[in-house]
């Protein structure tokens, strides 16, 4: 039994969704399950129609659009559209529904985001029987059981295992599902934050158990740095777990962060294979030791550096760090590098504004605080003395820090 995920690139058009079915269609011989993303950029259109429904604006012409975009994709897909055409029509008209309904922001996100994977699960399934292939649609929302956290859910582990292995002996040899939702004890859907279709697969993965999981990419595997900014970046054979572990919590985007623990937890291989190119080896995530790894390098971009001062001639001490850190948890932010000095504390976040500027005002209670946006984390794992000089040396560099095994810079773009 092997888990497939196809992300939402995959699935941007006709020749795509092709191209996944024929990948699909060629590794028949043993059981399979496949998660599917929502397709294109589906997922980023739905959040805009959720802000314009929820705050009282027109989202008729967004959401026509996107109806329009995946009618169209039927049209050349299917030999008799007219069938998936009432699908695609009533499908929307449940999302609609859910859009103006009346709860809390979150809650009635989650009701409407996992739509994109509903439909493209079901339109790919479709797709999959036309070609012959005898698919079954199961809805991740009886499968992946998670806590009522809406866009961040927490998996429910051993309910959701027991689920699984209660259904899967009842279900055909194919199995196509959704990745990105969950459920929870209400019964409402619940997403596992953005990107989080990798994750599902691994939950799949795990609950199983799978003898592996393929996360199919539009990269020929994981490779030492993001090889549009490195063109000498090189691709691995295979990786330890922990390693990849690392270069994701670092914002390598390749895969998401929460996909290697479950895995690892099961000694369950993850492969990262090119759907582009699928003949290629692509990189085997497993328990292995590499010896002598090339410096891996991460870039993250949007970057957001924030700094309290103190403004009393006392120095940064312990109580000072705690109410940072409190007020960091309180704005639900998470650090990316952190340094202090005599009388400031200095610390890196993703840019998100929101949340950014409730974490000011919360410091600006007992510091004076400044703030750069635009920032460019690069993070060079496993450097060696040319990376070293190489990238602390970068214009613009505004701070650094080192310990054995990493090397991060903040440089202004
Ligand atoms: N469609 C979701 C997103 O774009 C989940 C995923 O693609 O992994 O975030
Ligand atoms: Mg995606």
């Amino acid at each position: 039994m092997k888990v497939f995920k196809f992300g939402g690139a995959s699935l941007k058009n006709e020749e795509a969704i092709r191209n996944v079915a024929s990948i699909i269609l060629s590794n028949t011989k043993e059981n399979l399950w496949v998660v599917l993303s929502a397709m294109g950029s589906t997922t980023d259109a739905l959040e805009k129609i959720i802000a314009l429904g929820q705050t009282g604006k027109d989202f008729n012409s967004e959401i026509n659009q996107l109806k329009e975009y995946h009618l169209a994709i039927a049209q050349h897909l299917f030999k008799e559209p007219e069938k998936i055409n009432l699908t695609i029509h009533s499908l929307f008209d449940e999302l609609k529904a859910n859009v103006i309904r009346v709860g809390d922001y979150d809650f009635v996100y989650d009701q409407v985001i996992g739509y994109g994977e509903i439909i493209s699960s079901t339109l790919v399934c479709h797709f999959l029987r036309q070609e012959g292939l005898d698919a079954e649609w199961v809805d991740a929302r009886n499968l992946i059981l998670t806590d009522s956290t809406f866009r961040e859910g927490q998996v429910q582990w051993g309910e959701t295992e027991k689920k699984i292995k209660e259904v899967y002996p009842h279900l055909k040899k194919h199995v196509i599902t959704q990745g990105f939702i969950g459920y929870n004890e209400k019964k409402e859907t619940v997403s596992l934050g953005r990107e989080g279709s990798d994750y599902s697969a691994a939950i799949l993965g795990y609950c199983l158990p799978a003898e592996s999981v393929t996360i199919w990419k539009d990269v020929p595997g994981v490779m030492s740095a993001d090889p549009k900014r490195i063109p000498d970046a090189v691709v691995f054979e295979e990786l330890p777990y922990k390693e990849t572990a690392e270069m994701t919590y670092y914002g390598a985007s390749v895969i998401h962060p929460k996909t290697v623990k479950p895995l690892a937890m099961r000694n369950i291989p993850l492969l990262a294979k090119s759907f582009i190119n699928p003949d290629l080896p692509g990189t085997k995530i497993h328990d292995c030791h590499i010896p002598n790894l090339p410096p891996l390098i991460v870039h993250k971009e949007d970057q957001c550096l924030i700094s309290c001062k103190v403004t009393d001639y006392t120095y940064i001490n312990e109580d000072h760090l705690g109410f940072i850190f409190q007020a960091i948890h309180q704005s639900g932010m998470h650090v990316n590098v952190m340094q202090n000095s005599a009388i400031s504390f200095s610390f890196c976040v993703d840019y998100r504004e929101h949340k950014v500027f409730k974490l000011i005002d919360l410091l600006s209670k007992k510091f004076e605080v400044f703030y750069n946006t635009g920032l460019l984390l690069i993070t060079v794992k496993n450097y060696n003395s040319k990376t070293f000089n190489e990238y602390r040396a970068l214009k613009g560099v505004i701070l650094e820090q080192s310990s054995r095994a990493a090397l991060q810079v903040l440089v202004k773009n």
